[in-house]
This record gives C-alpha cells, sequence and structure tokens, in this order.
C-alpha cells in the first residue's frame, strides 16, 4: 500500500512505561497535551470535507508520539473509535499507529485489526541488546522480532523507526541493525540520527561528557550507507532526519540535526557514485547527466560535490535529463 499523506495526531509519550534516554515528545511533535475525541473528530471531519475522494484515498488517520498500545484500553479504542466513520470507501485509507514492540500481542493485534488499523509503526531503535539498555528502552531485540513477525502474520503494514549515534552504539551496531531489518523487510523505516535536546537524560550525560554525539559529517556517512542499503532492498525510507520546525530547532542543545539531512545524505551517495566513476579516469573537465529532479543532490548542497571534485581534479557540468533514471549517472 503506498500512501502518500497523514492526518496526525500526537498522544505525547501517552503509553510509555518509562522515559528513554533521548526523548522529550513535548518538543518533538510541539504538542503538549494529546487531542480530546471531540478535538480529533473535528480534524478528521474538516480535512474528509476538505479533500476530493481520490486524495482521501491516499490518506491514513494517524496516531504518533508515544506508545499507542501500551495507552489505557478504554483510552486506546476510544481514540480508534472517534475516527471509524471517516474510514472506507468513501474515507480515509485507515489509520497508522507508532508504538512500542512490547506492546503487540495477539489480544491488540484482534482489536486493531477490527478498527482498520492498517500500518504498526514500531520503535525498534536499535538491534543491539546492550544499546537498548543503556538509552532504557524496557524491551529486548527478541521483543521487536517477535512483534514484527505478529504484525506481520495478522497482515498489518509493519513500518519500523530506528535512531542512529545513541549512547553506546558503534558504528558497526547501526550497520548490523540495518541489516537485521533488511532480513526482517518491513514496508517502511523511519531513520532518526540522534538529536540531544533540552530536558533529556542525554542532555545530561552530553553535558558531564559522558556523551559525545557524532559530528554531523560522521552521521551524514552513516546514514547516506543506511538509506542505500535500504533503497537497494525496496525498503521504502519515509523520513530521514527529524522534520524541521522553528520551535523545535530553539531546544535543541546538540546532535545531529540539519534542516535537510536527507539531502545531505542523497548527495553524499552521488558524491560516492562520482568518485567510483573517476577512479579510472584522469583528471579534466567532464559533463554528467542524471535524472533532471536529481540535479541539485548530485551538486550537493552549497555545491560541496562539485568543490570536493574540483579539489580531487575534476570539473564537472551537470546536466538534467528526463531519460535517466532517478539513482543513475551517464558521463559524456
Ligand atoms: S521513545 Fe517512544 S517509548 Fe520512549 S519515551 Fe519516547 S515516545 Fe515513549
Amino acid at each position: 500500500m503506498s500512501i502518500h499523506s497523514n492526518i496526525a495526531f500526537f498522544i505525547p509519550h501517552m503509553g510509555c512505561k518509562n522515559l528513554c534516554s533521548f526523548c522529550n515528545q513535548n518538543i518533538i511533535s510541539g504538542s503538549i497535551t494529546a487531542p480530546s475525541f471531540d478535538e480529533v473528530k473535528s480534524t478528521c471531519r474538516k480535512e474528509y470535507n476538505r479533500m476530493t475522494l481520490n486524495q482521501r484515498r491516499n490518506t491514513q488517520i494517524a496516531f504518533f508520539g508515544g506508545s499507542f498500545t501500551a495507552i489505557n484500553r478504554e483510552l486506546m479504542i476510544g481514540y480508534l473509535d472517534c475516527v471509524q466513520e471517516f474510514i472506507g470507501s468513501d474515507g480515509f485509507s485507515g489509520i497508522r499507529i507508532s508504538t512500542r514492540p512490547d506492546a503487540i500481542n495477539d489480544e491488540i493485534l484482534c482489536i486493531l485489526k477490527e478498527k482498520y488499523v492498517t500500518s504498526v509503526e514500531l520503535g525498534a531503535q536499535s538491534m543491539d541488546d546492550y544499546v537498548l539498555r543503556k538509552n532504557l528502552r524496557g524491551h529486548t531485540v527478541a521483543q521487536t522480532e517477535q512483534a514484527c513477525r505478529k504484525i506481520l502474520e495478522y497482515d498489518i503494514e509493519l513500518g519500523m523507526q530506528i535512531m542512529v549515534g545513541l549512547p553506546g552504539q558503534s558504528k558497526q551496531s547501526v550497520i548490523n541493525t540495518a541489516r537485521k531489518i533488511v532480513d526482517i523487510h518491513p514496508a517502511t523505516i523511519r531513520i532518526y540520527p540522534v538529536v540531544v535536546f533540552k530536558g533529556t537524560l542525554i542532555e545530561r550525560w552530553y553535558n558531564s561528557g559522558q556523551y559525545t554525539p557524532l559530528t554531523l559529517g560522521e552521521g551524514i556517512d552513516l546514514c547516506s550507507k543506511l538509506l542505500e542499503l535500504f533503497n537497494d532492498n525496496g525498503i521504502n525510507v519515509i523520513r530521514l532526519g527529524l522534520h524541521a520546525q522553528k520551535t523545535m530547532e530553539e531546544d535543541i542543545v546538540a546532535g545531529l540535526y540539519h534542516p535537510a539531512f536527507k539531502e545531505l545524505c542523497e548527495s553524499k551517495i552521488y558524491l560516492n557514485k562520482l568518485r567510483h566513476l573517476f577512479k579510472t579516469l584522469k583528471a579534466g573537465s567532464y559533463k554528467i547527466l542524471v535524472n533532471s529532479s536529481e540535479v541539485s543532490k548530485v551538486v550537493g548542497h552549497r555545491k560541496s560535490n562539485i568543490k570536493i571534485l574540483q579539489d580531487e581534479g575534476y570539473f564537472l557540468r551537470v546536466v538534467g535529463d528526463h531519460s535517466i533514471d532517478i539513482g543513475d549517472l551517464k558521463l559524456i
């Protein structure tokens, strides 16, 4: 299923049994309190009336920002019930939720299935038990693997979320996590490079010198490898980097944040491809044809790729061509 938009409701920290080392949903989501049933209904009604049938069919109602299936059962069912009238052949395509791996079982999945939950995003964060323990996740890799299996058994679309640059997480651990996720093969993945927010445990670790975040360059390097791995294996990377918001930026203390993080990673992939291409070629001037939509990524942020290659003796002219596949480069 390819869904293009969400009507997103944030339920910050609801259902969370503990506070993970890096998390401050109130800052990330910009929401302080969860919406009431009436607020959810009225937003859905407004969007239902605003959208065309086709747009509604490409839209899910989403509950993010907490552990949806771990909240009080009555409240969880209440949220699901209050959006039912907007789902169906004339309405939105279904419901998307995010939750913790240890809050998935048969009883919960039966309820989700009955209430038209079509996608579940699991906050896996890492597939390394040491990293999970260090960051107070409160679940194990085995629980994540079991939850993934169960969601797929119920024929619900599986999404996963992972983090890059956590305390205690080596670069190899990140790569191993990505490989395990390729084996599980979720439909979608969100990659969140670690950002140190005010009011989190990792802010304290950072201030006391117990935690040193990856540099932006290291983060881009690592995340571009992940992006390539997931793209090559047909896993849809629906987010890489936090969604840029002015209010959130004020609460960032350190870490891997850039408003165009994904584009920087895509540019890095092109830089690696160009270097590979030039490995056997003499220094000089070259014209490169790329898909027209990709020109700015090949050129790089503030022409960074052009400048780097120029320093290595290669002078590039990048030209857009609709006939070239996205990701391909044609050297003239
Ligand atoms: S990362 Fe998820 S489970 Fe942990 S505190 Fe944040 S919302 Fe809750």
